[in-house]
Parts: C-alpha cells; sequence; structure tokens
C-alpha cells in the first residue's frame, strides 16, 4: 500500500508523531486508498516555520514570476486532469465527470490567479500641499494557512493556494482527512512547476492540526471552508490576535418558483444543483420556495428528472451521482430523512440507503424529496448536505422571500420566473451572497463567490476579490 507523506520546506517528510492513518473508497469501503499521516503538533509547527522561513525569497520572486508559475501549474492540472479526477472520484466518490469539472475548474481558477500577480495596483491620490505624493501600495499578508473539506478536494485547496501565492504569501495547506490524496497531487504539481521550497507546505491531519495551524501567531492570514459550527470557532480564536480571515461555509440555498413559464427547465437546472456531488457542496440548492399553484406541476417534473439520476460507483461512465463521502454523513442523512417523516412533511420519492452491491457497502443514497415540509422544520433549515430536496409551498411572492430569508444562511439562490419585476425583488431583498435567475447556482471561474449571515465572513473568494483576502493596503505618503 502507498505511503504519503507530509511536504514541508520542499522535502516530503514522514510525520513526527510516527503515526498514520488509512483512507477509503466511499462506494467500497473496504478498499484502502493509501496511508497518510496522523501530524502532530511538532509537524504544525514545523510547516509554520517553513512557510515563515520562504516569505523572504517569496517577496523576492517578481510578479512575473509568480505569474509564469501559476500558469504553469495550471497547464498541469490540465495535463493531469484524467489522473486526477480518478483520484478525486476514488477518495471523495463523485462521478467521474464532475471530478473532471473539477480539475478543469480549479484550472481555470488557477489561471486567473496567475493573471491576478500582474494586476496587484494600488492607488494614487491628488495632495493636499505641493511637494507630496500618495499612493497605496498591495503587500501580501505573511503565513497564509488553508484549511480544506473533502467536498471538493481539488477546487477547495487550489482556490486557496493560486490566489494567495499570486499575492505574494506563503502557504500551509491542510486538508480535510477524507480526502489527501488530492492534496498530496497537488502538491506535487506545485513541487514540479519550480516553487521554491517552503512556499507551499503540506500538512496531513485532523482537525486538531488545523487548530495548532490557526493558534500560531506567525499565521497571519487563514482562509477556512467548511461547517459554520467550525468556522465560527476559527472567528472566535482569531479575533484575539486580529489576524486575516476568509471563511466560506454552509449554505441552505433557496430554488424560488413564482410565475413560471418553464416548469421543465426550472426542475432540470434545480435537479442537477441539489444532486450534484450527492448534494454536499455549501451551494447546491436544498429549498424549493414554491408558490401554490404551480406546486403539481413542478413536483412531478422534479420526480420526473430525479428518476434519471443513475446512483453508483462513480468510476462507473454511467453513474450520475456517487456515494456520499462517508458512513458519518450516510447517518447525518438518514437522520434527516427519520425527522422529516416524523414530523407532517410528505416523502415524496427516495428515503432509503441504496445497496449497490452488498459486497461492496458502499454509502448509497437514494435522491429525496420531501413535499409540504414546514419552513421551520429541520428539513428546511439546516444543512443537510446529502441528496434531500424539500419543497416549501407558499402563497405568494412575499411569503417566497420572507421564507427564503428565514435561515441562519446566506450563500445562494435562485429564482425561476417569467416576471422582471419578481427578478429586481428577489435581487433587492433575498439575503444572500450569489443570486441566481432561471438557472441553478453554478458559479464562475473569475466572478466572486461567497456568502453573507451565517455562510460566510471576509473577503469573497475567486475573482477580483481575491485581492482583498491575501493582501494588505499600504497607504505611502512621500515629501520631496
Ligand atoms: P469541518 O468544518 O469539520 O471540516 C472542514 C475542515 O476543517 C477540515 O479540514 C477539518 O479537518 C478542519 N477542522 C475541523 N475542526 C477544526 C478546528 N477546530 N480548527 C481548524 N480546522 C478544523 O467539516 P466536516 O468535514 O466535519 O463536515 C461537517 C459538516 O460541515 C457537513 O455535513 C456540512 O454540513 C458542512 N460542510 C460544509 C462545507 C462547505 O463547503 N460549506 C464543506 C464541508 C462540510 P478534518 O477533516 O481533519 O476534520
Amino acid at each position: 500500500m502507498e505511503r504519503h507523506l507530509n511536504y514541508i520546506g520542499g522535502n516530503w517528510v514522514e510525520p513526527g508523531t510516527g503515526d498514520y492513518c488509512q483512507s477509503h473508497n466511499p462506494a467500497c469501503p473496504s478498499q484502502v486508498l493509501g496511508e497518510f499521516p496522523r501530524s502532530g503538533a511538532a509537524d504544525v509547527d514545523a510547516a509554520v516555520a517553513s512557510a515563515e522561513a520562504a516569505r523572504a525569497v517569496w517577496d523576492h520572486t517578481l510578479a512575473p514570476q509568480r505569474s509564469a508559475i501559476l500558469l504553469r501549474f495550471s497547464q498541469l492540472l490540465l495535463d493531469s486532469k484524467d489522473e486526477l479526477a480518478r483520484i478525486v472520484t476514488l477518495e471523495q466518490g463523485k462521478a467521474l465527470s464532475e471530478s473532471v469539472g473539477e480539475v478543469t475548474r480549479a484550472a481555470a481558477e488557477a489561471a486567473f490567479a496567475a493573471g491576478e500577480a500582474m494586476r496587484l495596483s494600488g492607488q494614487t491620490f491628488p495632495n493636499e500641499r505641493p511637494g507630496f505624493s500618495c499612493y497605496t501600495v498591495l503587500q501580501p499578508v505573511g503565513v497564509v494557512a488553508a484549511i480544506t473539506p473533502w467536498n471538493f478536494p481539488v477546487v477547495s485547496p487550489v482556490r486557496k493556494i493560486a490566489p494567495a501565492l499570486a499575492c505574494g504569501n506563503t502557504v500551509v495547506l491542510k486538508p480535510a482527512s477524507l480526502t489527501p490524496r488530492s492534496a498530496v497531487y497537488l502538491a506535487r504539481l506545485l513541487e514540479k512547476v519550480g516553487l521554491p521550497p517552503g512556499v507551499l507546505n503540506l500538512v496531513i491531519g485532523s482537525g486538531e492540526c488545523g487548530q495548532r495551524l490557526i493558534s500560531d501567531t506567525r499565521v497571519r492570514g487563514i482562509s477556512f471552508t467548511g461547517s459554520t459550527a467550525v468556522g465560527v470557532r476559527i472567528a472566535e480564536k482569531v479575533a484575539a490576535r486580529m489576524a486575516k480571515v476568509q471563511l466560506e461555509l454552509g449554505g441552505k440555498n433557496p430554488a424560488i418558483v413564482l410565475e413560471c413559464d418553464d416548469l421543465d427547465g426550472a426542475a432540470q437546472e434545480i435537479v442537477a444543483a441539489a444532486f450534484l456531488c450527492s448534494g454536499q457542496r455549501c451551494t447546491a440548492l436544498s429549498r424549493v420556495i414554491v408558490e401554490e399553484s404551480q406546486t403539481d406541476q413542478l413536483r412531478e417534473r422534479l420526480v420526473a428528472h430525479m428518476a434519471k439520476i443513475r446512483v453508483g460507483n462513480g468510476l462507473d461512465p454511467q453513474t450520475t451521482m456517487g456515494p456520499l463521502v462517508s458512513r458519518q454523513q450516510l447517518e447525518t442523512v438518514a437522520g434527516y430523512v427519520r425527522r422529516g417523516r416524523e414530523d407532517r412533511s410528505t416523502l415524496v420519492v427516495g428515503g432509503r440507503q441504496l445497496i449497490e452491491n452488498p459486497e461492496s457497502e458502499g454509502y448509497f443514497y437514494e435522491p429525496t424529496l420531501f413535499d409540504h415540509v414546514s419552513p421551520s422544520s429541520g428539513l428546511a433549515q439546516e444543512e443537510i448536505f446529502g441528496p434531500v430536496l424539500p419543497i416549501i409551498r407558499v402563497r405568494n411572492a412575499q411569503e417566497a422571500f420572507e421564507v427564503a430569508n428565514s435561515t441562519r444562511y446566506g450563500l445562494a439562490a435562485s429564482l425561476f420566473t417569467a416576471n422582471r419585476h419578481l427578478v429586481d425583488e428577489f435581487v433587492q431583498r433575498v439575503e444572500s451572497g450569489m443570486v441566481h435567475v432561471n438557472h441553478g447556482t453554478a458559479s464562475q471561474a473569475h466572478v466572486p463567490f461567497g456568502g453573507v449571515k451565517d455562510s460566510g465572513q471576509g473577503a469573497f473568494s475567486i475573482g477580483p476579490t481575491v485581492k482583498d483576502a491575501f493582501t494588505t493596503v499600504k497607504t505611502v505618503y512621500i515629501k520631496w
């Protein structure tokens, strides 16, 4: 079995603990994919020390060189797309076509970040007094901790590493324990493209490593994607020492359907956005809020599109939805479905674990639809992170927008309508970092991405806003 190591100071090193754990294929949990470090405090400390030491080198690496390295990285991602996508499917479970899409998207984001290295411009200002010049420059934050989840094991690290490096920072990456193999692959690509030693460091280990990392005063910036619970803990901890934070957290993203003249098109978009990655996406559509008069027709079409989903091993080309990532995630989803059945919601389709092959015992779950869900129930309020879609019936647009805003989250929202006035009202009223009209919640590789309320804090990632996350402003006054 292949044993993988940490990447610290340009070397692949054993963890100080000497301890390893195994990762498994969620489609077939008895299949062990490799051994990975169970790192301890000393490993995290060494990675931070290495990132701190490398700042001098990276500070003196000019923007065009940083840009060129990231462009090569982007190209290598594309060149290795098939191999890396297979790794993603093996350790995360998603359908291979989705994994290929993820790697391609990561390459596009890395290419955009490469360009950002050349666009780190400040501003000049007119002066109150003669003989002065005033301007601002953007400077790197310093050592950045990138802590990433398991649902997008390639895009999520790249979305942090590439802009952080473009802006002149050095990085310590702590990937999710469930998906370390993709992170090892990314570190190897960055080594291959000639990133100087110590500029990127990889420490594999549990959430405790993440905790150690964010507590280190040498870490001046933290970019975290994951659960709101952990995000809040990070924000509290880091506030005490005023480090910069960027938090991308959970969502309970509404699909609002009002005066829609293409219910079949709406259903198709909703089903795609709800069940991609088995619903384990922060931007997954996870509530359908629909006016009573259109509900029955929409429901029928949702069921028809859900029936086309082929659940199975992500490596099978026929599969369009893979397993959940872990037994724990499967149990969480099953728990929500149980609660949904116990309250007054109507189970329309799904609601069971799927035993594709009794010997493999993969974590497969049926695409599940509930109707008549109360807006205050767990199904409607909490981030399930699985293939479960509740329908909430409303009387009119006012009630729809109120229900849409009635959760703690504010990440993404979609409206499906033929009424232009409703679009204006939706854009204005819905409390959400990203809004979409007449399509699902797909984002683009150069457009700001983030949430409000409990869905996020700090600068949006992707696109030009990354500069706000990974640089600080310095104001310069010069008198001659
Ligand atoms: P977590 O928020 O626990 O994990 C995200 C990352 O943070 C992982 O790398 C994790 O490490 C690390 N981590 C865990 N605890 C700490 C800590 N105290 N300090 C610093 N880093 C820490 O998410 P889970 O993987 O446990 O998923 C739980 C739920 O979170 C999901 O069911 C879903 O609802 C939500 N989630 C949302 C995501 C999103 O994109 N918005 C992504 C993933 C999850 P390790 O993996 O080793 O525990």
